[in-house]
């Protein structure tokens, strides 16, 4: 089913396009970046909330390292027909430096419009949220449609870096209260059919492997304990280990188990001849919800007391981070089958509710108890040069989100 006549949509594309090129030519970088912070951004997409008839609250989380010292976050609520629920959708205004603009087509910080085709840092991450958002809010005013339940735009900072001054501030002072029962769809990963719809993620634990050894000449091995050889056999004998005891399998996922990686070595000695005296390597392990950071700490300790007891090595594990993905969103809930219901009546083809591995801002909302999904259509192209979205695919993600606001039974399955 289509929703939009051909003149809508190329209403829309144009707006799309005109949007674009107001906000991704004003730099949003955070201080760890080298940038200043979010506020010329934020100041440009306020103006156009405000112009487009919406009312605006500002959340800033202040940062002296940042212009005006703050960190700017932004809501801004359409009524809906019960005001009593509220369909949120957040997009981050941060992005990531342009990195090596050699490799860059065009200016990573123009908008280039090739057919389909917009090109320009943040243009997909997370840009194109915030055009969703904002031209959707755009279609129904426009036209005096009040969607079924409100509207809800969350502009936020700081997500790139771990939204301690964005989504996590917000949280912090209840931003969210007042508006009924939420429900949250953040354009921030997905496919390029958006089918996929991420309600889970998995835990995540970094840690360090420190073996010690006795540093000595490498002429001399008798008088030394090799923490090179001693900390490749330990990590290896860990590995076995994690991969026996981890042994969960879970479909909702991809991949559907536990995955432990060994990733960072640390440089130890300069030279050759020098057998070295310490190894450490560093860990990053995506824990299925059944596992969590006491059952891993048992494993890791248990192994590091047996190693070092058998060698005479001294090895200690540290945890580095730790991260609880909280509980999943239902595959079940409203928003997710109301999503899915509108995916297939949009695009007739079956929505996938699905885990990662990786970590989103939608892990805060869930461990408020918030139900969230990640989605959009997309490449996937973040972070890299040439960083595109397409027109079509902003298009039909704004006509899936009309649907579920306008047409599915969004509203009575919320209030069931
Ligand atoms: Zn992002």
């Amino acid at each position: 089913m289509k929703l939009l006549s051909e003149d809508e949509v190329e209403e829309l594309r144009n707006y799309i396009v005109s949007l674009y090129r107001k906000f991704i030519p004003v730099r949003a970088l955070a201080p760890e970046f080298g940038g200043e912070g979010e506020a010329d951004r934020a100041e440009v997409l306020e103006e156009e909330l405000v112009s487009l008839g919406l009312e605006t609250r500002r959340l800033d989380a202040p940062d002296e390292r940042a212009k005006n010292n703050v960190r700017p976050n932004i809501l801004a609520v359409l009524r809906g027909e019960r005001d009593d629920r509220t369909l949120w959708i957040v997009g981050h205004m941060d992005t990531v430096p342009a990195g090596d603009v050699s490799a860059w087509k065009y200016p990573p910080y123009g908008v280039t419009v090739e057919g389909d085709y917009v090109y320009g840092r943040g243009v997909e991450d997370d840009g194109q949220a915030i055009v969703t958002a904002l031209a959707l809010a755009k279609y129904l005013l426009d036209r005096d449609v009040k969607p079924s339940v409100n509207l809800g735009i969350a502009l936020v900072s700081d997500e790139e870096v771990g939204s301690r001054y964005g989504l996590g501030y917000l949280l912090e002072k209840n931003a969210f209260h007042g508006w009924g029962e939420n429900s949250f769809i953040v354009p921030d990963a997905g496919s390029p059919d958006g089918s996929k719809m991420i309600v889970a993620e998995k835990n995540i634990l970094h840690f360090k492997v420190i073996v010690r050894g006795r540093q000595t000449h490498a002429s001399t091995p008798h008088k030394g304990l090799n923490a090179h050889r001693l900390g490749m056999q330990f990590n290896i004998m860990l590995d076995e280990i994690l991969h026996e005891r981890l042994v969960g399998y879970d479909e909702l996922y991809e991949p559907p188990v536990t995955t432990c990686e060994p990733t960072k070595k640390e440089a130890n000695i300069e030279n050759t001849n020098t057998i070295p005296g310490v190894d450490v390597v560093h860990w990053d392990c995506r824990l299925l919800p059944s596992y969590g950071l006491k059952d891993l700490e048992g494993i890791l300790r248990t192994a590091a007391y047996a190693f070092s007891s058998s060698t005479g090595a001294r090895v200690e594990v540290q945890v580095t981070g730790y991260s609880d993905a909280g509980e999943p969103t239902p595959p079940n809930h409203p928003l997710v089958e109301s999503m899915a219901e509108a995916i297939r009546e949009t695009r007739s083809i079956k929505a996938k509710p699905m885990g990662i591995g990786g970590g989103t801002v939608a892990r805060l909302l869930r461990k408020k108890g918030y139900p969230a999904v990640v989605w959009m259509t997309c490449d996937e192209t973040a972070h890299q040069p040439n960083e595109y979205t397409r027109l079509s695919y902003l298009i039909s993600d704004i006509e899936t989100l009309l649907y579920m606001l306008a047409k599915t039974t969004f509203k009575s399955r919320l209030s069931s």
